[in-house]
């Protein structure tokens, strides 16, 4: 595929189409921040590999990237522990890379599966990534930061209050934290795993800024604003396969069905995605669906493969 329609009225055409299916959605019920929870809110970005961007809606407006975070954080943990066995890292001794077919924050799979997670894209999966990362970083959510802030090409922010609220009502993420560890999954303590997990569900970033800091995994691996190698090219595949087979929650199948791309969303209603060798993408609109993607993002990047005609099948 090579991008050679007007994009930017193509994107103009496919807000049109995709903003009013908002309406069929609900806004996550334990969000805090008012931009997440504004169901009017609506963006979209594709960031070409030369820089060119293409953008509609309120794509500066910063939200909490929640669930799509857990892309950084297995980008982070892949960097800091790539061997030469690559892929074969003790990481994936202690997660799976299979879709759940559960809910992201499901126990009852943890409980029948022996504390390993199926994937890193649900709850449990970050938090084994987390427990890596400890090893590895003085300061975990500050190198995912400093990490996302790079790609993104500007500084990315944390919202205080979402940290705050996520961690007086993560009573889930705690029970699978504990069972994890009973099961001697997790080494660190839970709180310190926990701490991390909660506040990179809460940093915040633009729809502009993730279309730009997904593109590395569209270019095997490389930044393409700076030439800087995130990681090899076969970690890179990695990363997008566990994307497109599990990155939208239980509607992974849905997705690759229906979209066609690796994606990664998150409950505040942001989902990036990548159009492999070409650009970044990224779409937002808080309303969700039952499975926890956001219902008008679903439309448009539905929209746009099939009007790109860039599904990876
Ligand atoms: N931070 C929320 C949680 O851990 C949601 C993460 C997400 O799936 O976007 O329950």
């Amino acid at each position: 595929m090579t991008i050679d329609v007007d994009l930017d009225e193509v994107l103009e055409e496919i807000a049109e189409v995709a903003r009013p299916a908002a309406a069929q959605g609900k806004v996550a019920p334990y969000l805090r921040s008012a931009a997440d929870l504004d169901p009017d809110s609506f963006a979209f970005a594709v960031v070409e590999m030369d820089g060119t961007e293409h953008v509609t809606g309120d794509v500066d407006v910063p939200f909490a990237i929640q669930s799509m975070s857990k892309v950084f954080s297995l980008v982070l943990a892949m960097q800091k522990a790539e061997t030469a066995e690559g892929v074969g890292h003790e990481l994936w001794r202690r997660v799976g890379r299979e879709p759940s077919g559960d809910p992201f924050n499901s126990l009852v799979q943890l409980e029948h599966e022996r504390g390993i997670p199926r994937n890193p894209m649900i709850n449990a999966g970050a938090l084994v990534v987390d427990d890596v990362l400890t090893d590895h970083c003085e300061d975990a959510p500050a190198s995912m930061i400093e990490l996302a802030s790079a790609l993104a090409g500007g500084t990315v922010g944390i919202d205080e209050a979402v940290v705050e609220a996520e961690g007086r009502s993560g009573h889930r993420n705690k029970a699978m934290a504990y069972l994890m560890s009973s099961f001697g999954n997790l080494t660190h303590v839970v709180d310190d795993v926990i701490e991390t997990y909660t506040r990179q569900c809460a940093v915040t970033m633009t729809t502009r800024q993730l279309a730009r800091a997904v593109r590395f995994l569209a270019n095997d691996g490389v930044d393409p604003a700076t030439g800087e190698v995130i990681l090899s090219a076969p970690l890179a595949r990695r990363v997008a396969a566990v994307m497109l087979t599990c990155g939208t929650y239980d509607s992974a199948g849905e997705f690759a069905f229906d979209v066609g791309i690796p994606c990664k969303s998150g409950v505040a209603g942001g989902i990036m995605g990548l159009l492999p060798e070409e650009a970044g993408v990224c779409v937002w609109s808080p309303p969700l669906e039952e499975s926890g993607n956001s219902v008008a993002g679903h439309v448009a990047l539905r929209e746009l493969t099939t009007r790109l005609d860039s599904s990876v099948f």
